[in-house]
C-alpha cells in the first residue's frame, strides 16, 4: 500500500483516478482548488479511512509526505482556461515547479498530465512523440498549451538535473460520467443538447477530427504508466486512436439519444486544431495497454449518466 498525491483529485479525471486508487487499497491524499472540479465527484470516497481531502492551490507550495504524485490540477476546458489565463499558465508551471520539488524532497514518483496540445495544430498525421508540435505562443489558447509545453520541460530538467522520477503522459481528448455539464468541451456539449433537445452547437463546418478516450481505459493507462520501470519517463501517448469530424459525432449522439435536435453552424474558436489523432504504438510497446471500449459504448454509458 502506497501513499498517493493526486492534484486536481476533484475534477473529471482525477475523481476517476482517485477512486481506482482508493479501490487498490492505496493511501490517497485529493489535493484541490475546487476551480472546476467539485466535492460532489469524491462525496462517495469522503468517509473512506483510506482516502483524504485537502483544499489546495498547486501554484502555493505543499508539505506532505507521499511515495507517488499525479498531477492532474490543471482546468482543461477551453472555456475554463481561457477565463483566467495568468491562472492556467501559474497553475501548470508554478503547480509543476511546487510539485517536483515536493517530489524531490521526498523521493517520490511523479507523474505529469501533460496534453496532446502540445502538438498544437498538427502538419503530422497521427501526431506521435517525436513530432515537436505547431503551437501558437500568443493566442487564446496558449496559457493552456505553453504551459504544459512548460511543464514537461520542467519535468524532464529536474530528472537530468535532480534524478528524480518522472513519467510524462500526453493526455488525447478523454470523455465520461462526471465531466462537467456546462465544461464546454464538444462531448459534454453535444450529449448535454441532444438530451434536452436543444440545437447541437457545431463550431466551424464540422471536419474538423478528434479521437475519443473513454475515461476507464485512460485511468488504466495512467496506472500502467505510474507503475512501469524507471527508465520508462515518456512522453507517451494515451488516447483512442479512432478519429471522428465533429459532424460524426453529432450525428452518433443524436442517433444514441433518440433526440430530435438539429445540428447548427457556429463560428470557430481561434486556433482550433483541424485534426487530432495519437499514434499509440509506443503505449501499446511499453504499457501493453491500448483502448477496450469504443465510442459508440463510451458515449452511450456516459449519455445514461449525464443528467
Ligand atoms: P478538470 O477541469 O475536470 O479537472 C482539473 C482539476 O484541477 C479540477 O478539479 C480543478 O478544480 C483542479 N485545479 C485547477 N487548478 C488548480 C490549482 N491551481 N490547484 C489545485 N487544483 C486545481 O479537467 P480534467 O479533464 O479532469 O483534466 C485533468 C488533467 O488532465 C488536466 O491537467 C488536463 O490538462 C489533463 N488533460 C485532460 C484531457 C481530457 O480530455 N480530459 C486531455 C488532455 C489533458
Ligand atoms: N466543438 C464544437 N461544438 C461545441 C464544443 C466544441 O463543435 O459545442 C468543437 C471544437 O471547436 C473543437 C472540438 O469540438 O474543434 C473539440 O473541442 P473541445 O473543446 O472538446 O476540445 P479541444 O478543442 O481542446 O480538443
Amino acid at each position: 500500500m502506497k501513499k498517493i498525491l493526486v492534484t486536481g483529485g476533484s475534477g473529471f479525471l482525477g475523481s476517476h483516478l482517485c477512486e481506482k486508487l482508493v479501490e487498490q487499497e492505496h493511501d490517497v491524499l485529493c489535493i484541490d482548488n475546487f476551480f472546476t472540479g467539485s466535492k460532489k465527484n469524491i462525496s462517495h470516497l469522503i468517509g473512506r479511512n483510506n482516502f483524504e481531502l485537502i483544499r489546495h492551490d498547486v501554484t502555493f507550495p505543499l508539505y506532505v509526505e507521499v511515495d507517488e504524485i499525479y498531477n492532474l490540477a490543471c482546468p482543461a476546458s477551453p472555456i475554463h482556461y481561457q477565463c483566467d489565463p495568468v491562472q492556467t499558465t501559474k497553475t501548470s508551471v508554478h503547480g509543476a515547479i511546487n510539485m517536483l520539488g515536493l517530489a524531490k524532497r521526498v523521493k517520490a514518483k511523479i507523474l505529469q498530465a501533460s496534453t496532446s496540445e502540445v502538438y498544437g495544430d498538427p502538419e503530422i498525421h497521427p501526431q506521435s512523440e517525436v513530432y515537436w508540435g505547431r503551437v501558437n505562443p500568443i493566442g487564446i489558447r496558449s496559457c493552456y498549451d505553453e504551459g504544459k509545453r512548460c511543464a514537461e520541460t520542467l519535468f524532464f530538467d529536474y530528472w537530468r538535473q535532480h534524478k528524480i522520477e518522472i513519467k510524462v503522459v500526453r493526455i488525447f481528448n478523454t470523455y465520461g460520467p462526471r465531466m462537467h455539464p456546462n465544461d464546454g468541451r464538444v462531448v459534454s456539449n453535444f450529449i448535454i443538447q441532444a438530451l434536452k433537445g436543444n440545437d447541437i452547437t457545431i463550431y466551424g463546418n464540422g471536419c474538423q477530427t478528434r479521437s475519443f478516450c473513454y475515461v476507464d481505459d485512460m485511468i488504466e493507462a495512467l496506472v500502467s504508466m505510474m507503475n512501469t520501470s524507471s527508465e520508462v519517463i515518456g512522453p507517451i501517448n494515451v488516447g483512442n486512436p479512432s478519429e471522428f469530424t465533429m459532424l460524426e459525432l453529432a450525428e452518433m449522439i443524436i442517433k444514441l439519444t433518440v433526440s430530435k435536435s438539429r445540428i447548427t453552424f457556429h463560428s470557430l474558436p481561434e486556433d482550433d486544431p483541424k485534426q487530432r489523432k495519437p499514434d499509440i504504438s509506443l503505449a501499446r510497446n511499453d504499457l501493453q495497454w491500448e483502448p477496450k471500449t469504443n465510442l459508440e459504448e463510451g458515449l452511450k454509458k456516459t449519455a445514461l449518466r449525464a443528467i
